[in-house]
């Protein structure tokens, strides 16, 4: 038993449940869930960052500080594949500085690709670690990983359209605990069966041809509903049907890969991009070609990866005559700037839907 570390993980989307899963039934260590995102976790992680860095880091800092004193002595950070890569290593050294005595884990230090070099870092948390156990618990997660998915893109495309209004996300939010409370594989299954017959038992008054939006993204600010400010949501209840392709299933468990997405965006783009961008690129092209009626591309301000592929979707708007509203997320983005912004693009798409259908 490895019980006497209380590790965490900075909160990234839903996907913390199924961290907690890993830790808790593969490293059989303590979770300490970190808590829920708020301002006041963007203020701390602001005022400790230094200005120029993106937002993620500021929101993944908070978060930390939040973890902290919610009681974890063990951070894991991840890698990635932009800057993001050095995040951890000055991470660790603000919150020291800050005075806390913690533990971190660097994935960043562990990623060369090879299997060996991982399970050293498991190793770190849990020596004793069983690996029949971890393969068969990481198997169990990417499970949760795809439900979780499935269940929130289901949602999001239809929840706009239910006949009695709120039933969406109480089936939703149920779906959501049922996954943070499983204890074994038995329980994930249950809570997302039950999950999908109730969504198909939810009446809809959903229009033949509805309005549909692409949101496209980078990969944190994309995925992680409190740091786009609930876009999705807003979209959905002005009677959208959203649809996002980015998210761990689509983007890491499933990925095509550069090689096959390239070519099929080789008109566009001939070279990798970033972390994201490629499949950006290839998403918007894909909404393009099946007639949604807009894209809506997020990044946090000073994501170069995402700032480079604005041309390629300027070029993708004008072949296939397809409305873009690009969105800038910092610590400072209001609500209702972006409330402003997402109506006035949803009038005018709404407008143009009746113009084009006549
Ligand atoms: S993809 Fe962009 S926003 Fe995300 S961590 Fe990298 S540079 Fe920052």
């Amino acid at each position: 038993m490895a019980r006497e570390r209380k590790i965490s993980f900075p909160m990234v989307a839903n996907y913390n449940s199924v961290v907690k899963y890993f830790v808790e039934h593969g490293l059989n260590a303590a979770f300490i869930m970190p808590p829920k995102l708020t301002r006041r976790t963007v203020e701390i992680g602001a005022k400790n960052s230094p200005d120029y860095v993106c937002a993620p880091f500021k929101t993944l800092l908070g978060n930390m500080v939040d973890a902290l004193e919610a009681g974890a002595d063990t951070l894991v950070m991840t890698m990635g594949l932009c800057r993001l890569g050095y995040y951890a290593e000055l991470q660790e050294q603000i919150l020291k500085d800050l005075g806390y005595d913690f533990e971190m884990i660097n994935l960043a230090a562990y990623s060369t690709g090879k299997n060996r070099d991982y399970f050293k870092a498991v190793r770190r948390l849990n020596p004793r670690v069983s690996l029949g156990r971890l393969a068969l618990t990481f198997a169990e997660c990417l499970k949760m990983v795809e439900h979780i998915d499935e269940i929130e893109e289901e949602y999001y495309r239809n929840c706009g359209f239910e006949r009695h209004p709120g039933q969406y996300k109480k089936v939703y939010d149920r779906f959501l605990l049922n996954m943070e409370l499983a204890r074994n594989v038995r329980d994930i299954e249950a809570g997302y069966l039950k999950a999908k017959r109730e969504f198909q038992a939810i009446l809809l008054d959903k229009p033949e041809q509805p309005l549909r939006v692409g949101v496209i993204g980078e990969y944190f600010t994309v995925m992680d509903e409190f740091s786009n400010l609930y876009l999705e949501q807003k979209l959905a209840d002005m009677g959208v049907e959203v649809h996002r392709w980015m998210n761990l299933t689509h983007r890491n468990i499933h990925y095509q890969g550069q090689k096959n997405l390239g070519v099929q965006i080789s008109e566009y783009c001939r070279y990798e991009m970033g972390p994201t961008s490629t499949a950006n690129i290839w998403c918007a092209k894909n909404y393009a070609v099946h007639g949604f009626d807009g894209i809506i591309h997020l990044k946090s301000a000073g994501c170069t990866p995402e700032i480079d592929i604005m041309p390629v979707l300027q070029n993708i708007s004008r072949d296939y005559k397809i409305p873009v509203l690009y969105l800038t997320y910092d610590s400072q983005t209001s609500d209702t700037g972006l409330m402003t912004r997402v109506e006035a693009f949803y009038d005018m798409i709404s407008m143009r839907k009746q113009v084009v259908q006549i």
